[in-house]
């Protein structure tokens, strides 16, 4: 039985006041871990007083991105061990935002995740195709191709321990959700390449959040679908009051 996994992505937002408030919002609400992991993505400027105020409560902290290196000169660059040192959870790798705005290409997330691994960060690798992708005929192949890049030399236990966020890019931001049955075959595609790749056991085990204009009316019904175990929230995870209610639809 897979534990559900719902993941707030605050993206650019909010102010570090407002972050802590929202923390200090839910924290006392937040479902044990026990039931479901919960968590926020957050901007990597507010996570050290983010985890401080979630202290003694089973909220969890993701950074958006990191770099592949340990440390060096790589001015302006986040390492996963100043990430992993703040007691952050999860770190978010290969986002379409990060794919179409900063170029980010499956060999760099795949380096990326192996780095998050070596500082037992938690990664929730992003895939997803465009509308454009979508249209052409050539999802399977846009998916295959982003799964083997980004799991490209794991192992199968880091397999079973990662997560995987399917959102369809011209479902992000937009409103335009995918139905639940188009979603739960993505995500079962999304499945079977992992099968194809590491076998039945590892591809029963991993996590397969979808993403894409979930919000607290439709999570239910992405929540019942077989392949899909949890969600990758955008902007209705950035209401203390709206992430709450997709926890309770859990
Ligand atoms: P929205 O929920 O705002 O569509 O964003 C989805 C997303 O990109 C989460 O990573």
């Amino acid at each position: 039985m897979r534990k559900p996994i719902i993941a707030g992505n605050w993206k650019m937002n909010k102010t570090l006041s407002e972050a802590v408030a929202f923390v200090e919002e839910v924290k006392n609400n937040v479902p044990s871990t026990d039931k479901v992991d919960a968590a926020i993505g957050a901007p990597a400027v507010f996570l050290a007083p983010m985890v401080e105020a979630a202290k003694g409560s089973d909220l969890k902290l993701g950074a958006q991105n990191m770099y592949d290196k340990d440390s060096g000169a790589y001015t302006g660059e986040t390492s996963p061990a100043m990430i992993a040192d703040l007691g952050v959870t999860y770190v978010i790798l290969g986002h379409s935002e990060r794919r179409e705005y900063f170029g980010e290409s499956d060999a760099f997330i795949n380096s990326k995740t192996k780095k998050a691994f070596e500082h037992g960060l938690t990664p929730i690798v992003c895939v997803g195709e465009t509308l454009e992708e979508r249209e052409g005929g050539k999802f399977e192949e846009v998916i295959k191709t982003q799964v083997e890049g980004g799991l490209a030399d794991l192992s199968a236990d880091q397999v079973k321990q990662l997560v995987i966020a399917y959102e369809p890019v011209w479902a992000i931001g937009t409103g335009k959700s995918a139905d639940e049955a188009d979603a739960q075959s993505s995500c079962k595609y999304v499945r079977d390449v992992v099968k194809g790749l590491y076998g039945e056991d590892v591809a029963a085990a991993v996590r397969i959040q979808y993403g894409g204009s979930v919000k607290p009316e439709n999570i239910k019904e992405y929540m019942a679908q077989e392949d899909i175990d949890g969600a990758l929230v955008g902007g209705a995870s950035l209401e203390a009051a709206s992430f709450l209610k997709l926890l309770e639809a859990i």
